[in-house]
């Protein structure tokens, strides 16, 4: 028997007997059964009892063109039946790689015009490892292999890309933390910034980088890497005076920056990429996620001239993954692009959504007792949540306040995610206004009611 028709009971038994969820405490299961999705449209998708939810995440952060578009669909079918697979590696080329390839060339800020394919933002981020460490070397800097993250960074969950991202918990996991990988503060003005305005602890956040590459010596320090806005952290973005003098720093140190663009890149932020709401440019984006807004895995890296022509000087490059550049998921990744440009996604998050989104969130529940900020861009929103608003007192971490407003979402109909004290949204960038109201009403709702549980 195929499955497909069981009841939910059966695949809730199933489920927690044989699968592993990713990022879930197994003893969760213990108490409550596992959320099972069997179909999705536009932004809804239907649970196996029949209930229509609201998905204000987009799946996870990544169906930025929503579900069921048959542009997509269309294009993985025709690219499955003219060629299923064939791989790029050694002298190889399929066409829809090659087309990609030139697309995201133009796309992706001027002067980012090489690409290598992976199939996850993990992956990418393991080959920008490997790709700039090599690029030092070519020139002869063999010590210059050093990668600076930030605490709550997230820049994947291989073990390369757990040591490159700040997440406590995920270091102490299976001794994760490679040598060789730094971090620095992040840039979250409300919680870290105490009486300085944002401006001047931006300046301060950014100059964090600075002190460490002094105290490891530029001649050992390869690489800076930073989320444009820090998703998995709990969507924080940095004050304006930021991410310029990040890029000050990299230049005056001679220090390759790398933008992680797995979540902000192809619309969500209001640009093509966040690096461009936050006038930086990068020498590496990596991208995943809203490539191919999730229909099948795909990630790039893209990277700039000068880092292409060292790589040409190196010779053999000894790096990939078979479906490196996968035919079919290149052909979605294209078509989905298509689509983002045809219905002018990126300008409607810039110009009207995205607006709209933080002014109804804020209206709703920027002044609820609960909520100590919201903040983010475009369509991507984090909603702090404090114990005591005047001292900026966070709540008992063993009290899991987030968790519960999130189920009270979920009970409401809504699809919110839980980070750590925050409660986060992106929804998808076709999100109707109409949507937005709901999405910001049901938060309101089950903040009202977690209030009660915890006031
Ligand atoms: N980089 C960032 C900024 C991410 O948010 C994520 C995933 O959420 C990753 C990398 C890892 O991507 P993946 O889960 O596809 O390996």
């Amino acid at each position: 028997m195929s499955g497909m028709e069981r009841t939910t009971d059966e695949w809730q038994r199933i489920d927690v007997e044989h699968h592993l969820h990713p990022f879930t405490d197994p003893r969760y299961f213990d108490k409550k059964a596992p959320l099972i999705v069997t179909r999705a449209d536009g932004m809804h998708v239907w649970d196996s009892s029949g209930r229509q939810i609201l998905d204000g995440m987009a799946g996870l952060w990544c169906v930025n063109v929503g579900y069921g578009r048959k542009e997509l669909i269309e294009a993985a079918n025709r690219q499955m039946s003219t060629l299923a697979y064939y791989n790029v590696f050694f002298q190889s080329a399929t066409p829809p790689q090659i087309e990609l390839s030139r697309l995201l060339a133009e796309v992706t800020p001027e002067g980012l015009d090489h690409i290598f394919f992976a199939n996850s933002g993990s992956e990418a981020n393991d080959t920008i490892i490997r790709m700039v460490r090599h690029f030092w070397e070519v020139q002869g800097q063999p010590d210059k292999h050093v990668f600076i993250g930030r605490k709550l960074g997230y820049h994947g969950s291989t073990v390369a890309a757990t040591s490159l991202g700040g997440m406590q918990n995920m270091h102490a996991m299976g001794r994760s933390l490679l040598p060789g990988f730094e971090h620095i503060m992040h840039p979250h003005w409300y919680l870290e910034g105490g009486d300085m305005d944002p401006d001047e602890f931006g300046l301060k956040a950014a100059r964090a980088l600075e002190d460490k590459i002094l105290e490891l010596g530029a001649d050992n320090v390869a690489a800076f890497i930073g989320e444009p806005i820090q998703g998995a952290g709990g969507v924080i973005d940095a004050p304006r005076t930021y991410w310029p003098e990040i890029e000050r720093i990299c230049r005056k140190y001679d220090v390759l920056l790398v933008v992680d663009e797995v979540i902000c890149g192809f619309g969500r932020t209001g640009e093509w990429f966040g690096c461009q709401t936050y006038g930086v440019m990068p020498d590496l984006m990596p991208m995943a996620k809203g490539l191919s807004s999730g229909y099948l895995p795909i990630a790039a890296v893209a990277y700039n001239e000068r880092v292409h022509k060292v790589l040409k000087d190196g010779g053999l490059f000894s790096h990939g993954y078979t479906y490196s550049g996968h035919p079919v998921a290149c052909a979605v990744a294209i078509a989905n692009i298509d689509l983002i440009r045809r219905d002018k996604l990126v300008e409607r998050v810039r110009d009207d959504v995205g607006p709209y989104f933080h002014d109804r969130l804020k209206a709703a529940v920027g002044d609820h007792p609960l909520v100590g900020e919201v903040r983010g861009k475009g369509l991507l929103a984090g909603v702090q949540l404090v114990k005591d608003r005047d001292s900026r007192t966070l709540f008992d971490t063993a009290d899991n306040v987030a968790m519960r407003v999130r189920d009270l979402c979920l009970e409401r109909g809504l699809i919110m995610r839980a980070v750590g004290q925050s409660m986060v949204a992106s929804p998808a960038l076709i999100v109707k206004r109409a949507q937005i109201d709901e999405m910001a009403d049901i938060l309101a709702d089950s903040l009202n009611a977690a209030a009660r549980e915890f006031g």
